[in-house]
């Protein structure tokens, strides 16, 4: 009998665990992450993960060209190379100067479910980097106004504290394609993924990555064909095309 009681004492345990663990998952705060701009204008907001490197070039050219202004998702791993690396000083330097938003993407651009402190330390490390980059260009940013995407648009329960602890305002996700394996999605079908997506006030995920030179011509071209405008991050350069002048940011 008295085993009986302990089998059942277990199993509920068990069980228990198995719900709190479902519930840690799928559980989402709806006050700070953001997917969209809620608007019933035309506009996309374009951003890039994974910088920098100097496969950005390409991507500010295209951007210069067609006088848009973008949000590039920088690990830290990537950005701390701005002191010791010329080419990556270059790029971060062009990308605040042309007006465009630096977003953290953690440091290390790992999974954290199990180990939110990581991502603490990894977000306020990223965050000093970025708000040092901006200092050196005459920037002052303050650190709740610097975007935040997770590697594989990660959430979890656990980002509440993550959330506090940081001051993060706004935890950025978006639409995701998989323009990050070209060899596999091709130039065609990356830019489907992407108008077959479309919405007013969508923000799609893109990467840094040299085969964006390929295909993101003509996706700007399709969407400035059905009068689609581009949202910037940042309106601190006296930007006339803030998200802010066509909403707020929305789960
Ligand atoms: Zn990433």
């Amino acid at each position: 009998m008295k085993a009986k009681v302990m089998k059942i004492i277990a199993i509920s345990f068990l069980l228990m665990a198995l719900v709190t663990s479902i519930f840690n998952i799928v559980t989402i705060k709806h006050g700070y992450e953001v997917n969209r701009i809620k608007t019933n204008q035309k506009v996309v907001m374009l951003t890039f993960d994974d910088g920098p490197t100097t496969d950005d070039l390409a991507i500010l050219d295209i951007l210069k060209t067609e006088n848009i202004h973008a949000t590039f998702f920088m690990t830290g791993i990537n950005l701390v190379k701005y002191e010791t690396n010329e080419d990556t000083k270059k790029v971060v330097d062009r990308i605040i100067n042309e007006g465009h938003t630096i977003g953290n993407h953690t440091y290390t651009h790992d999974e954290y479910l199990h180990d939110q402190k990581k991502l603490v330390k990894e977000l306020q490390e990223t965050n000093q980097l970025i708000k040092h980059v901006y200092a050196q260009n005459g920037v002052t940013i303050a650190e709740q106004d610097i975007p935040v995407r997770l590697a594989y648009l990660q959430y979890f329960k656990g980002i509440d504290y993550v959330q506090k602890q940081v001051g993060i305002k706004y935890l950025v996700r978006g639409y995701l394609g998989t323009d990050y394996n070209e060899a596999q999605t091709g130039k065609d079908k990356i830019i489907h993924q992407y108008m077959s997506h479309l919405s007013k006030g969508k923000i799609f995920v893109c990467h840094t990555r040299s085969y964006a030179k390929v295909w993101l011509p003509e996706l700007i071209q399709k969407l400035k064909q059905k009068d689609y405008k581009f949202a910037a991050f940042r309106d601190d350069a006296g930007q006339t095309d803030s998200y802010k002048n066509y909403g707020k940011l929305v789960f």
